[in-house]
């Protein structure tokens, strides 16, 4: 049984979608050729606590660091490293908060100096299915037309969608039911209602849609070593359409990443 939040449950979510959305410009401010994965971690670290909250990957599960960085062939849930990023690689960071006793949650994929057109194109149509996935929520509709829309529009561009991981609820706990699949069949699954929140969350492939897990027990890489991007909003289901919680407008509005 999936309980729609309250606009006391939805008005807690917001603010933590706010501070993870000001954490997510941030890094992107950073993101450059010759800076590391870990200090863009620093800085989101930083800037969590700095607003009250606490980052909620820290030691989730184990996870050993404040937020995911995956880099070129990572799909997610890559460590912050002293790798150093190049000119022409990709790095997402999916960035969590716990405040005030609720989760937020969202997702960006960075170019790094220029990327190649193709890389671009694997950039612009995963957020772009990410927004299709968003105008599916709609009160009434189902969970499956949400992974229709993302998978449809993906393949269309001839990227595959990885199946092994999906969206999700989102409240108190970070994943909570519905589990939201980024691939089905439309009128399947769930039914959504209003006042559900949720993560939606494409992770697209370059080049298939296989995947396998590193030996650290937490990356995951695409089997052919094509690049990966990952874009995931925390939304609210409502009638007619969809409502944001979390934005990308603090990294985009600066002018400095446009689509
Ligand atoms: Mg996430
Ligand atoms: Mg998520």
């Amino acid at each position: 049984m999936i309980k729609p939040k309250t606009e006391e449950e939805i008005a807690l979510l917001r603010e933590n979608a706010l501070i993870v959305s000001k954490t997510l410009g941030e890094v992107g401010k950073a993101v450059a050729p010759g800076v590391t994965t870990a200090e863009l971690c620093k800085l989101a670290d930083t800037c969590i606590r700095d607003h009250g909250a606490i980052p909620s990957f820290l030691g989730f599960e184990g996870f050993p660091a404040a937020i995911c960085a995956s880099v070129n062939d990572v799909v997610v849930h890559g460590f912050p490293s002293d790798y150093v990023l190049q000119e022409g690689d990709i790095v997402t960071t999916d960035i969590g908060t716990l405040y005030k006793g609720y989760n937020g949650d969202s997702a960006y994929t960075f170019p790094v100096g220029e990327v190649d057109a193709k890389t671009q194109k694997l950039l612009d149509v995963t957020k772009a299915s990410l927004y299709k996935g968003i105008e599916a929520a709609v009160a009434g509709a189902r969970v499956g037309d949400i992974g229709y829309a993302v998978q449809s529009y993906v393949e269309s561009f001839g990227f595959s969608v990885v199946r092994e991981l999906e969206g999700h609820g989102i409240g108190r706990e970070m994943h909570e039911n519905p589990g939201v699949p980024n691939y089905g069949r439309r009128g399947h699954g769930p039914r959504l209602m209003d006042g559900m929140v949720i993560c939606i969350e494409p992770m697209v492939n370059a080049g298939g849609r296989g995947v396998y897990l590193d030996k650290n027990q937490w990356a995951v890489h695409t089997a052919d070593r094509s690049n990966s991007a990952h874009f995931e909003l925390t939304v609210v289901v409502r009638k007619g359409h969809a409502e944001q919680l979390s934005t990308f407008d603090f990294i985009e509005k600066d002018g400095k990443i446009k689509f």
